[in-house]
């Protein structure tokens, strides 16, 4: 009997899910078409669950640039674009 392969961890199951994305996809934005080597999803793990099959499912997941991502994430976004316009002597109260 062959040994039965150890169950992959979610881990190394997203890592795997992701690179096939890439590789999939072309590794460019698919909001501006740039070389980008980051993925997003679309449904967030905070709203899907951690668990949640969607965590994992490529039609969830966006291949997209730094730049757009951090438009996909206020919270990042927010200290870097408040800083840079401290900076300029802009006051940012929108
Ligand atoms: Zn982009
Ligand atoms: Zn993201």
């Amino acid at each position: 009997m062959p040994p039965t392969p150890r169950p992959e961890t979610p881990q190394a199951r997203y890592r795997r899910v992701v690179r096939e994305v890439l590789q999939a996809r072309g590794r460019l934005c698919e909001c501006c078409g740039v070389p980008a080597r980051h993925v997003h999803h679309i449904i967030p793990c905070s709203v899907s669950g951690i668990a949640s099959e969607l965590v994992f499912d490529p039609a969830n997941l966006i291949v997209i640039c730094n730049d757009c991502h951090m438009l996909m994430h206020p919270l990042i976004r927010r200290p870097s674009w408040t800083k840079a316009a401290k900076g300029r002597g802009i006051a940012l109260n929108r």
